[in-house]
């Protein structure tokens, strides 16, 4: 029964433990995420832009050439207009032919009728006296039938044109159905251009959104970050001073931390000179007489370097780091914690714990360093030993 109640209680805290963790997800986690998704969602957008332009440049290219169909037909109807007016000049011309010619045909006939009349039929009857009457018939006849036939031709001749202003009127009517047609085209194609420039607006504001969206948030990412590494920063400091502290006091009970016996192996496997000792010497770099806190052993940047003895990480940082570039610490236990110092890279993180002789990390020559070197220091509660006392 203990026991399960025991196991309720560890599951809870199991639980509880899972949940906080996700409670303290990083604020620059969050930031990042969501700058990750304003800068897929304005993709997202600009993908979508891309199709309406494409759409919208169809529509341009639609209107144009609706745009050019209409001012053919235009131009058509227009050429047909002018035919038309032709047509009925030369049919006016024609009815007035027309006219004249009927009214000098009913002349002469009205006047063949008439006794007395001096109406050419009569002067051509009766020219060359009787003898002559029959030709003169005939030839009247002929004149009559002359001028009947050139009644007949005009009258043929306004029928045609009349036929053709007809034709024209009904092309010149087809056509402007035509154009009334191809206009409501173009306006249903321009309400189209409308509405994709309209949407093509509307995308490119969203755009512009996301990638301020993705800026503030870039912004806001890098500022968490900023406050993390300091935060991780103090925490380090705390964990390497409480080590520190904690394993002064010996009458402490040990912690998860492993018990350093103070017995340590030499760092750097493949490279056992020491280039430069421990105590006062001239800084390479400042020219200064100054305190060398550790040993210097010279090796080819990438060289393994190893804990010196089992322990947990207390520190691995990148960076400048006042001089010692990229570094690990180590606490041992009972006060004793190594550095290792000018790494090219670390292979190990805050809280791991390492045993005697593990990889840690590699020789480099990061932070205030003349050349790749693996700078190796012993401290007993924070104080600098000399390493070449321990190794
Ligand atoms: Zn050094």
């Amino acid at each position: 029964m203990r026991k399960k109640v025991i196991s309720i209680v560890v599951i809870l805290t199991l639980i509880c433990a899972n949940s906080c963790l996700s409670l303290a997800a990083k604020d620059s986690d969050t930031y990042k995420n969501k700058a990750n998704e304003a800068a897929s969602n304005s993709k997202k957008a600009q993908e979508e832009l891309k199709e309406v332009k494409t759409e919208l440049n169809g529509a341009l290219q639609a209107v144009s050439e609706v745009s050019d169909q209409i001012s053919d037909v235009e131009s058509e109807i227009n050429t047909l207009s002018n035919k038309i007016d032709e047509l009925k000049n030369s049919i006016s011309e024609k009815e007035a032919d027309l006219k004249q010619k009927e009214s000098l045909l009913d002349e002469r006939l009205a006047a063949s009728y008439m006794n007395g009349g001096t109406s050419p039929y009569m002067d051509a009857l009766f020219s060359g006296g009787v003898v002559n009457l029959v030709t003169n018939y005939d030839m009247i006849k002929q004149i009559a039938e002359y001028d009947n036939n050139l009644i007949n031709e005009v009258k043929n001749t306004k029928a045609a044109l009349e036929e053709e202003k007809k034709q024209s009127e009904e092309a010149k009517e087809e056509k402007e159905k035509k154009s009334e047609e191809l206009k409501s085209l173009k306006s249903q194609k321009q309400a189209k251009v409308n509405s994709l420039t309209a949407e093509e607006k509307e995308i490119q504001s969203k755009i512009d959104e996301y990638d301020a969206e993705t800026k503030k948030m870039k912004k806001l990412e890098s500022e968490a970050l900023a406050k993390e590494k300091a935060a991780e920063e103090e925490a380090r400091k705390k964990a390497a001073a409480s080590s520190s502290s904690s394993s002064s006091a010996s009458s402490r009970s040990s912690s998860s931390v492993s018990k350093g016996s103070g017995q340590f192996m030499w760092p750097v496997p493949s490279s056992h000179s020491i280039s430069s000792p421990y105590g006062y010497r001239v800084h390479p770099i400042y020219g200064t007489k100054k305190f060398h806190s550790g040993i210097d052993i010279p090796a080819p940047t990438g060289t393994t370097i190893v804990a010196a003895d089992s322990g947990t990480v207390i520190l691995a940082s990148y960076g400048y780091n006042g001089g010692y570039g990229n570094y690990v610490i180590i606490s041992h236990g009972n006060g004793y914690t190594t550095r290792y110092a000018h790494c090219s890279s670390l292979s190990v993180s805050v809280g791991q714990q390492v045993s005697k002789g593990q990889k840690i990390a590699a020789v480099g020559s990061t932070g205030a360093s003349t050349g790749p070197h693996c700078h190796f220091e012993v401290r007993i509660n924070g104080e600098t030993q000399n390493p070449s006392n321990y190794v």
